[in-house]
């Protein structure tokens, strides 16, 4: 079976867009199981040579926009549960947000392995943004453009040893 890598990250940071990026063309399919697990995409993803299974999570939209709610961690925890890496995206153009830190303090506590990704950081955007994510504990970000396709270089060498 390929690697499973599941994107993680507060509303309207990019994963979406991160998803598809990778997954391309090829088919996502629906998971059809009910309760927090309706909320994933699972993609056949290809990066650079390198194939694992994408995880696309949402359903963290109707929640408070800075509070980590039961829900919303309950969904993270079924995302990561045979997870082999996590692919953790901010928003490099807002800067780091409350909910943002709660992600990251209870990535720091989990087993999986995570790759910190600093999106919307086309053409150099976000330099403030991607200095504050350091603080977050969780290694080196890398700077992509999941919308333009930038970083996806950088992004294939953090992963690949994850893998
Ligand atoms: P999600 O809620 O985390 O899944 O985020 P989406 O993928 O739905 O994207 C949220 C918004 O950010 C959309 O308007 C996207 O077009 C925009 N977006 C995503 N990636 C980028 C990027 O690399 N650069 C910029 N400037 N905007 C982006
Ligand atoms: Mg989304």
């Amino acid at each position: 079976p390929l690697p499973q890598v599941v994107i993680i990250g507060r509303p309207n940071v990019g994963k979406s867009t991160l998803f598809n990026r990778l997954v391309g063309k090829k088919l996502a399919l629906v998971d059809d199981q009910p309760g927090v697990t309706r909320d994933r995409r699972f993609g056949e993803a290809g990066l650079l040579g390198l194939e694992f299974q994408a995880v696309d999570t949402a359903g963290w939209e109707d929640e408070e926009p800075d509070s980590l709610p039961g829900r919303m961690r309950a969904q993270t925890e079924v995302s990561l549960k045979g997870a082999d890496a996590a692919l953790f995206v901010i928003d490099a153009r807002a800067g780091l947000t409350p909910l943002d830190e709660e992600i990251g303090r209870w990535l720091r506590e989990q087993e999986v392995p995570v790759v910190l990704i600093a999106n919307k950081a086309e053409g150099n955007a976000g330099e403030s943004g991607i200095l504050e994510c350091y603080s977050l504990g969780l290694g080196q970000p890398v700077p992509v453009s999941a919308e333009h396709g930038e970083g996806i270089a950088d992004l294939y060498e953090a992963l690949v040893p994850l893998i």
